[in-house]
Order: structure tokens, then sequence, then C-alpha cells
């Protein structure tokens, strides 16, 4: 059994005309505006005529299927919304196979005696936080976030739920009992360099790295660029230039091959070329699928940079402002995904996920699954983001077959 690539391919290109902007090639679905609503109404309306029952939740969570939904429901899906200047594949994919997969099964008449839903979901691209119809589904959210989450334009969520027609706190009764679902199924591009570069088809996900988020402050002494010995200096751009040649060593001690650190945001103070910086203030960023790495590469960061300190004659002090734990996808159904991927026949790779997806809400619910389609060059969030046809033909043959083995296995 395949999909139909042609119908999928022409419903992609149809939902990427929705909110599509000239100028810049780019889609503008940011959640709860006109366009993700427009896409919204759009999806209903296709599977209705495809003949699926379809209804939106009060989070905005666009839902289509068949059958009961009191329990063992297999759920696909992934999201509509778009970041400003998006790409046509980011979210749209997993949404438009989880349709071609049941336009399919039906057009073979496979009995959906476990009742196949998919679904849409609300504001993943972080407009006001990201993930948001994927937390009302998980029972996640409450009134006081509700209330007062707002954009980067100070556009609160309730006033733009309300002018889409949306009562905010109807989110709340968005939420799904643990019982009514047997599994949840995402099909997502990797929206990163690896299956490209390797020249792989599919990507078995394990799960969504942790993350913990550091602001670092070096402090030693501003001094005059001129007038400073070398060796008289507290120079703060040293101390970060030397922790920065720690990385590597810290990752090959302390981390794995899934250790990701990264210093992505630099200030020198007072930031005059002529002066000797009295302080780097650095953030930075660690992931890890195995959280006991995160803390061993976290100590080890700690210690790098306290001893890097005594050596420039700085102060370190830093702030952890956040810390996220991994979100591990389902073990039997990464192994059953992985099944399905090597009967087709497909080069694979099992990897983690580097960026958050619906998907890390969805498995505190339930068994949740996760499968990658290679991004060409590995771009995303951008015009220029792409996947090649038959990456999206076997992508979508994938979630097709890993549907079928889950209405029959898992949970049994
Ligand atoms: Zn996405």
């Amino acid at each position: 059994m395949q999909v139909n690539c042609e119908r999928l391919k022409s419903n992609l290109i149809e939902l990427s005309k929705i909110g599509y902007n000239e100028a810049d090639g780019g889609v503008y679905r940011p959640g709860y505006s006109d366009a993700d609503m427009q896409a919204r109404r759009w999806l209903q309306e296709r599977a209705q005529a495809a003949g699926f029952e379809t209804f939106m939740d009060g989070a905005g969570n666009v839902f289509f299927g068949r059958g009961k939904r009191d329990k063992d429901v297999v759920l696909m899906g992934s999201h509509i919304d778009s970041v400003p200047a998006g790409g046509m594949f980011d979210g749209a994919l997993g949404v438009m196979a989880a349709l071609e997969v049941m336009q399919t099964l039906d057009e073979h008449n496979v009995d959906l005696a476990t009742p196949l839903w998919a679904v849409a979901t609300a504001e993943e691209e972080g407009r006001f936080g990201g993930m948001l119809g994927a937390q009302a589904i998980a029972g996640k959210l409450n009134p006081e976030w509700l209330m007062s989450a707002h954009d980067a334009d100070n556009v609160y969520l309730k006033d733009a739920m309300a002018a889409q027609n949306l009562d905010a706190m109807a989110a709340l009764e968005a939420a799904w009992q643990p019982e009514q679902l047997k599994a949840y199924l995402e099909l997502h591009i990797e929206q990163g360099p690896v299956l490209f570069q390797e020249n792989l088809q599919i990507g078995v996900v394990e799960g969504i790295s942790g993350v913990f988020k550091w602001i670092v402050h070096l402090k030693g002494k501003a001094d005059h660029a001129g007038t400073a010995p070398m060796d008289m200096r507290s120079d703060a751009f040293m101390g970060l230039a030397d922790f920065a040649h720690e990385i590597e060593r810290i990752i090959a001690e302390n981390g794995t091959d899934k250790t990701r650190i990264t210093v992505g945001k630099v200030e020198l103070k007072p930031g005059y070329p002529h002066t000797v910086p009295g302080e780097a203030v650095f953030t930075i960023v660690g992931r890890d699928m195995d959280e006991g790495v995160m803390q061993e590469v976290a100590s080890a960061c700690r210690k790098a940079l306290s001893a890097i300190a005594r050596k420039h004659r700085l102060m370190f002090e830093y702030e952890q402002t956040s810390w996220l734990a991994p979100s591990p996808c389902s073990e039997p159904l990464t192994q059953l995904i992985e099944e399905q991927v090597q009967q087709l026949g497909y080069r694979y790779t099992r990897m983690p996920s580097g960026a958050g997806h619906d998907t890390q809400f969805l498995s505190e619910l339930t068994e949740a699954g996760l499968i990658f389609i290679p991004s060409v060059n590995g771009v995303s969030h951008a015009p220029d983001e792409w996947s090649h046809w038959h990456d999206v033909e076997m992508g979508a043959n994938v979630l097709l077959h890993a549907v079928l083995a889950t209405m029959k296995d898992i949970g049994n």
C-alpha cells in the first residue's frame, strides 16, 4: 500500500498559498492570525470533502477522522501555523500527510477498527510561547497563563483568540485523557542538515533533546588598551575565548555524540576598540538526550569557567534561566516505526531532535513517535525551506505503515 503523492503534493501547494507573501516568497501564518484561521477552515473543508468528520476545539486545534474518541484513538498530527516568512513544509507536511494516510486507508477499504484521527495543532511556532494546542491537548494550560500571555507586539493571547471568535478559557476544555489515546504519530521535516548531508531518506526520532540555558558573567577590569601591560590585565574576553576552546573537551569527556553546547550571544563591556573588556556577558545553551549527561555537562562547564576565571583574575557568575528535561519518544513505537522503514527499504538513521515539536507534549499523554524527512541544505523557518517530493512520499508511506502497524500492535 502506498500513498498518492500527487494528491499530497497538490494539497501541500494549495495550503502554502494561504498566507503566502509575494514579496519574499515566505508563508505568514502566525498562530490565530487571519491566514492561520483561513488555513484551518480550508483544512476542515478538505477533510469533510474526503468524507471525514471534523471539529475545532477550544484551543483552535482542528481534528478530523472517523469513529469514537473515547478509547484507544490513534492520533496523527502536526501544526499548520508558521513562523513569519516560513516555508511550506514545516508542520504542514505532517497534517497533509495525515489526511493523505486516511484517504489511502479509505480507498483500500481498511477497517479502521481502532478510531483514527488527525490534528492540526494551534500556535506551535511560538507567537505566544509555542505548542499551545499540544499543551491544551495534554492538559498543561492554566487560566493565569492564558490571561497574561502576549506576543512580541504586546497583543494579548485572549484578544487575538477573541478576534477569531475563540474564547481563551475554552482552551482548558481541550484536554484529552490518557485512556482516549493509543498512540500519537507525527511526520515532520528534520529542519537540520543531518539526513540531507548523509544522503538518508528517513530519520527515526528517539526523542526531543533536553535543553538548558545559562547567562554567564565574567567580570574583570576595564583598562586602557595601550597602557595596561598584557600580564597586568583582567581581560574578560580572554576568559570567554578560553571557555570556547574548552567546549570540545567538555563534550569529549562528559557528553555524548548527541551533546550540543552553543555560545550564541555575547556582549563585551564597555565595548570600545581601545578598551580592555572589563566584562563579558554570554549565553550557554546545552542539549542532550539524557538528563544525567546534561547535569554532567553543566557541571563541567561550571568547573571550566571557575578555573578560567582564576587564571585571568576574573569574577564568575551565572544564572540558569531554563532547564527542560529531554522528552523521549516511546521506545516500542520507535521500534515499530523502524521496522516499517526497514520493510519499505528506505535508508534511515535513529536520531534525536534538537528542535521542539508537538510530540513532546503528546508523549506525556500517550505513546508518541516522530518521523523525519530530509530538509534540503538543512534550511527551515525561511522561504527557501524545501524537501524533495520523493522524500515527502517516503515519509508519508512510513507514516501510513506505522499507523497500520500501530492499530494492530501497540497496547494489545
Ligand atoms: Zn514544526
